[in-house]
């Protein structure tokens, strides 16, 4: 038995599941998840010793690879002088700063330490700041593990919703409404039914947890005119895409204002950083400044603030969206060419340095066909992958991400072992 597999029987006995996070155990590909011992660059060693070309970048943060030299010194110094006041610090007006110069939306900011707290902290300023109390997600984006983002849609599209973990009180249900992406019409059909009681509307601006799925032309700027139109907030969640696909997030690329805006992955470089920014008027509201609480013991923590501040200097310099853009377009369109030209059942879609190979011909452009993929040829796919030093995200629903620690020799031998696992699995 493998090492990995060993020390997941053990950890199975000690933590639910074995893991930390569910995806991580590999269930939907049917293999015990490896043990990951150290990485490099674009490189992982499991703990059985074996390399991988990793495209999973802890989902998304790594956006300069493993332990990368200038982040290490920047963690390192920082730790010299101690890991954790629970006072401010000056690097917080710093990386405050940076995000304010980079995210056109954003006013003021507010870090907390993950995902999740930012999406649930801006829900709540959302709700403080209008007086209202529901809110629009839409179906195969995630926002976290918050409770009131933990609600499926219900059956018909006006209908309320129902929670989608045992734990969450069917109340929440009452007040989180679900609409189709890339669909603005379901959106409006649900302002028009409870118009005076939506806060806000939620969205990633690309999806990316139901693979990778860019917005249409226009869904965008639907959805700004209906929440200035119904005095509701707006709210981006960049958590994967903000300083992933432009230096200024999505709302960078599409050129649209979201009120708030929730960050995290890259922004901390691998360590725990997240934030919720936009308007200087709502963000206000927030306590101590004004009455919405909010939070945290390691908020702002030295060693993360570091490691987040360095990651946002390095891909501020000139040139390291272009460079990086081109690598990762040159792989996704040479890819997308030769599927065309086999005329493979499968979809690809990306977003410069981000992107999902849905195993469903004829394309991807919500959840309702992103769920269509066959997830057992994603399953088989996976598998040879692992074989082959190539380390996907385990699920069909998840985005690749490249880094700018990929070479081109990485991004070539990957785009061989893809073709030709391609070749014999279809
Ligand atoms: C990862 C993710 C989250 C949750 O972040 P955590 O740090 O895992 O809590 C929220 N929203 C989006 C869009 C994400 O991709």
């Amino acid at each position: 038995m493998s090492k990995s597999s060993q020390l997941f029987n053990k950890a199975k006995n000690l933590i639910p599941g074995g893991v930390n996070s569910p995806v991580r155990a590999f269930r939907s590909v049917n293999l015990d998840p490896l043990f990951i011992a150290s990485g490099k660059g674009s490189k992982i060693k499991d703990a059985d010793g074996n390399e991988y070309i990793d495209y999973v970048g802890s989902w998304g943060p790594l956006i300069l690879g493993h332990a990368q030299d200038e982040i290490l010194e920047a963690i390192r110094k920082a730790a010299e002088k101690g890991t954790s006041f629970g006072a401010p610090t000056e690097m917080e007006i710093q990386i405050a700063e940076k995000i304010i110069e980079m995210v056109p939306s954003v006013e003021m900011v507010r870090l907390v330490n993950s995902g999740t707290e930012a999406t649930m902290s801006a829900l709540r300023l959302a709700r403080g700041y209008t007086g209202k109390n529901k809110m629009i997600k839409f179906e195969g984006c995630y926002h976290g593990h918050g409770d009131s983002f933990l609600i499926k849609a219900g059956s018909g599209a006006l209908t309320l919703g129902e929670p989608n973990s045992p734990g969450v009180p069917a109340d929440f249900a009452r007040n989180t409404l679900t609409a189709d992406f890339n669909n603005a019409d379901s959106v409006e059909q649900i302002f028009k039914e409870y118009s005076d009681d939506i806060a806000c509307v939620i969205v990633e601006p690309i999806a990316g947890n139901m693979g990778v799925i860019p917005p249409d032309k226009g869904f965008l700027e639907k959805l700004r005119q209906l929440c200035d139109h119904y005095k509701c907030i707006l709210i981006f969640d960049e958590v994967m895409t903000g300083f992933r696909v432009h230096p200024g997030g999505a709302q960078a690329i599409y050129n649209i204002t979201p009120d708030l805006t929730t960050m995290g992955k890259v922004i901390g470089g691998g360590l725990p950083v997240a934030a919720y920014g936009g308007k200087k008027e709502i963000m206000e509201q927030v306590s101590p400044a004004g009455p919405v609480y909010q939070a945290g013991t390691l908020s702002g923590n030295p060693l993360a603030v570091a490691a987040g501040l360095k990651t946002l200097e390095i891909i501020s310099r000139p040139g390291y969206f272009d460079q990086l853009n081109k690598k990762a377009l040159n792989f996704f369109k040479s890819t997308k060419n030769l599927i065309k030209k086999k005329g493979w059942p499968l979809s690809l879609n990306y977003v410069n340095s981000m992107g999902c190979l849905y195993f469903k011909a004829g394309g991807v452009s919500n959840f309702s066909d992103a769920i269509q993929s066959d997830t057992n040829k994603f399953a088989d796919f996976f598998g040879q992958l692992i074989e082959r030093g190539v380390y996907i995200a385990p699920s069909q629903f998840e985005a690749m991400f490249i880094s700018s620690a990929h070479s081109e020799e990485d991004l070539d031998n990957t785009a061989k072992i893809i073709k030709s696992t391609l070749e014999k699995i279809l």
